[in-house]
């Protein structure tokens, strides 16, 4: 069998530029969320709202944001749904990441051990309204809306590229809409007042 041939078959996916630096995103958000990740949990809490509607989002959004990528990185499975962009958009899909991954190391610089992956309240909860915080109320979630825009940019595929996106915008407005409502519950005016001068990933003008 010709060199070429034999080459096809081996062929799982080109682990093009793009998909290399999609990863290598992830292995800094890691390295952003780690240190805090294994603080908080020592945190005494007063309030959990871990509910099975949680879980579940928790977990498709680890299915969408990593498992997906890495079976259309390392299989050929998804194949079938590749498209193929012109490398200009792979580059703006580049910067959009890189947006995403500085608003997320300030959100965590400025939320620390009041962060939580589900919705909690520490016994020390302190409201936040400092740094990107006096600028949008959720920089995080806003951080996952430029990820999942520049998701389609970098892994160019239907499935792996896009799953993402549809899935937050269920995730996004489930977990805001309890995750404000926690809030007015523990803060109350303060709360209320806040929401009423900062947009929540829009700036106000
Ligand atoms: N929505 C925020 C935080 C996400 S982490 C963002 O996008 O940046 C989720 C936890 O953060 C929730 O358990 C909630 O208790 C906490 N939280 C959200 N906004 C906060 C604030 N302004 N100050 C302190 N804690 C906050």
């Amino acid at each position: 069998m010709p060199a070429n041939q034999r080459a096809n078959l081996c062929y799982t996916h080109p682990m093009d530029i793009f998909t290399i630096i999609y990863f290598i995103a992830i292995v800094i958000q890691m390295v952003i969320r780690a240190p805090i990740s294994t603080k908080q949990r020592k945190e005494p809490k007063s309030n959990r709202l871990v509910t099975t509607q949680e879980k579940i989002l928790l977990g498709f959004l680890f299915l969408a944001d990593f498992l997906i990528p890495i079976l259309y990185a390392a299989t050929s499975w998804l194949h079938f749904a590749d498209y193929s962009l012109p490398a200009w958009a792979g580059w703006l899909g580049v910067a959009v990441l890189a947006a995403s991954l500085i608003l997320f190391w300030r959100a965590h610089a400025d939320l620390g051990l009041n962060w939580s992956p589900s919705l909690e309240i520490r016994e020390k909860h302190e409201l936040i309204t400092r740094g990107i915080y006096s600028i949008i109320r959720h920089p995080m979630y806003a951080s996952q809306w430029l990820w999942v825009i520049a998701q389609p940019l970098l892994l160019q595929n239907w499935i792996a590229g896009w799953a993402n996106f549809i899935f937050f915008i269920f995730f996004y407005s489930l977990r805001v809409k309890a995750e404000e409502k926690l809030m007015l519950e523990q803060f109350g005016d303060r709360y209320r007042s806040y929401m009423q001068t900062v947009g929540a990933v829009f700036p106000k003008f």
